[in-house]
């Protein structure tokens, strides 16, 4: 028999869970969704299972959100919904639900780029974006207005490439990615962008 049976299992899976940390989380805000073309609402869903497999690779599933969901999402999805906090609401109530009441919003046009200051943000929000269709620049920065007007601060920070967002890769899984690898792995934003183009 194996040593091991002798002893008391001090680690049940309940006690395991409830050690896991509660934050940070990462959102995929669909404020948006219908903007899109029905193609593109295919890519955002695509995007999102995804990411629910980063996050699954760096952090647990549970850490990821997915706010303003609606029905034609959840059809969409191809990925266990209910493992992975699915709100129908807006973001700023989520938030406020979980007592967060500042985020970092990822954002291509924003002015400053993400640094290790940001990365004790308890929530880090990625637009539910695809740029196939129309002009769509500038979008991101509206999903930080509602959740402005709702009374949460939102830090609004770019992933730039020695200054430039051209040659970053703009797939929500791919920035969910780089987050992650400065977020969890330590990486400088460089060496995160690199490893994931
Ligand atoms: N057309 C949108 C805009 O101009 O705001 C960008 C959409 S992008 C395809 C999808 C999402 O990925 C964005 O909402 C943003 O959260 C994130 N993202 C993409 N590139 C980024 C970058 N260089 N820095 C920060 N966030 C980025």
């Amino acid at each position: 028999p194996c040593m091991f049976n002798h002893y008391p299992l001090v680690v049940s899976r309940e006690n395991l869970l409830a050690r896991l940390p509660e934050y940070p989380f990462i959102i995929i805000d669909l404020m948006l969704w219908d903007i899109h073309i029905p193609k593109e609402k295919g890519k955002v869903a695509l995007q999102v299972r995804e990411t629910y497999s980063v996050v699954r690779r760096y952090l647990w599933n549970r850490m990821l959100a997915v706010t303003w969901l609606n029905g034609e999402f959840e059809r969409l999805a191809s990925f266990p919904l209910n493992r992975v906090k699915a709100y129908s609401g807006p973001t700023a109530d989520f938030l406020r639900e979980k007592g967060i009441d500042e985020v970092v919003l990822l954002d291509p046009n924003a002015e400053k780029d993400l640094s290790p200051d940001d990365l004790s943000a308890r929530a880090f929000i990625i637009g539910g974006i695809v740029d196939m269709k129309g002009d769509k620049k500038g979008t991101t920065a509206r999903i930080g207005e509602a959740i402005e007007e709702a009374g949460i601060r939102v830090r609004r920070r770019r992933i730039s490439l020695r200054g430039d967002v051209v040659g970053v890769p703009d797939r929500i899984n791919h920035i969910a990615e780089i987050l992650l690898r400065m977020l969890v792995l330590g990486e400088d934003m460089e060496r995160a962008i690199l490893a994931v183009q």
